[in-house]
């Protein structure tokens, strides 16, 4: 009674609350009925057993029911009046308490013999140890699916689907530190070109139907494991891993401005991006040793220097070849100072 109470009383308090008085009431029924146990193995009480060793009922019997049924109705009473902070299965698995013994006692009062109460007190613990496992485990992934959203939430830009700043660029130089002068990557700043027109010209929410196309369109062109975000506005960053070839990027980036001039003149609205590309080629750098033998070194690749390149390939071809793309190649060096090389201009779509 007083564990069961207890139990209660810690599944809904949370440690919150004063405890009840139904709470001391009930340790003070379990106390009481426990002394008059002992006092009934010297006195008869309760219950005795004669000379040929068989039980009888003693004259306080009542009393000791007396004690469990008003320690139950109590367990009972402050089920019922937490019943709005339980679970509705903890709070059917715990009426199993007194529903299981309720029906035993019935049997018990008219029979004598197997001891059903206890074995009624068994069975409703295994439920409620069982429902409440349950319980547990549903609630750990209703959590798990909550932070799993959250954090989607807090990740993606919720217009586009697209990573957002932070977790892209959270993403890329994690990337990017475990790059060495070996590997090869193409980081790509896309930006709509004129969107402040798009947008006075035909309204925000056309303007955003285009934010979304052009991240549904670098999406597609690109592979699953490729970081895309939306940068902020109408620019998003590119980082395409594991290649730098020239092929891919033009057949790409080709894709990309087809696709955008075929969605254009279905809408008959005339939109364009432009380009800024920074392309880490991979480089082989090495140097000899005082042995004579060559020595591979490790060359550092800067991912804030290759975001001001992709930047400034960006620039450029805003300043000078508007709906095209440029390419600014960086090298990552042995020493301090990336080598770029001059601009080149982008594929004629
Ligand atoms: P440029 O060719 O040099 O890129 O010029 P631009 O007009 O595209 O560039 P600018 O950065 O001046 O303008 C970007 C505009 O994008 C400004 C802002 O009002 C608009 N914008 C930013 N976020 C959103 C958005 O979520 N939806 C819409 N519809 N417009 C946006
Ligand atoms: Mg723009």
């Amino acid at each position: 009674m007083s564990f069961f109470a207890t139990y209660i009383w810690l599944t809904v308090s949370k440690h919150h609350h004063h405890k009840p008085s139904a709470l001391y009431a009930v340790y003070a029924l379990s106390v009481t009925g426990i002394l008059l146990l002992i006092i009934t193995q010297f006195t008869g009480l309760f219950y005795y057993f004669d000379d040929h060793n068989l039980y009888h009922r003693g004259s306080f019997y009542l009393l000791s029911q007396a004690i469990a049924v008003s320690g139950i109705a109590l367990c009972f009473f402050m089920l019922i009046s937490y019943r709005k902070n339980l679970d509705r299965i903890i709070f059917l698995s715990m009426m199993s308490f007194f529903v299981l013994p309720a029906l035993a006692t019935v049997y018990q009062a008219l029979a004598y013999g197997f001891s059903l109460q206890c074995l009624a007190i068994v069975i409703s613990t295994q439920i409620m140890f069982v429902m409440d496992t349950v319980e547990v485990n549903m609630r750990f992934h209703s959590q798990q699916a909550a932070y799993e959203k959250a954090r989607y939430e807090a990740e993606h830009d919720g217009m586009t689907g697209l990573l957002n700043k932070e977790a892209g660029w959270k993403r890329m130089r994690k990337y990017f530190d475990c790059m060495d002068s070996r590997d090869e990557a193409m980081l790509m700043f896309v930006d709509i070109d004129d969107f402040k027109t798009i947008n006075d010209t035909y309204g925000h929410t056309v303007g955003d139907f285009w934010i979304r196309e052009v991240a549904s369109q670098l999406r597609h062109i690109y592979r699953q494991d490729d970081i895309i975000c939306r940068y902020g506005g109408d620019e998003f960053l590119a980082l395409v891993r594991n290649t730098a070839s020239e092929h891919v990027l033009e057949t790409t980036l080709g894709m990309f401005f087809q696709q955008l001039t075929r969605t254009s003149e279905q809408h008959g609205q005339d939109v364009h991006c432009s380009v800024g590309v920074c392309r880490i080629a991979a480089t082989r750098i090495r140097r000899n040793t005082d042995e004579g033998n060559g020595e591979d070194i490790r060359g550092e690749v800067d991912f804030d220097e290759c975001v001001k390149q992709a930047d400034l390939a960006l620039y450029e071809t805003k300043r000078s070849n508007k709906g095209k793309f440029t390419v600014y190649n960086y090298t990552p060096p042995p020493s301090q100072n990336p080598q770029i090389s001059a601009p080149r201009s982008g594929l004629k779509v």
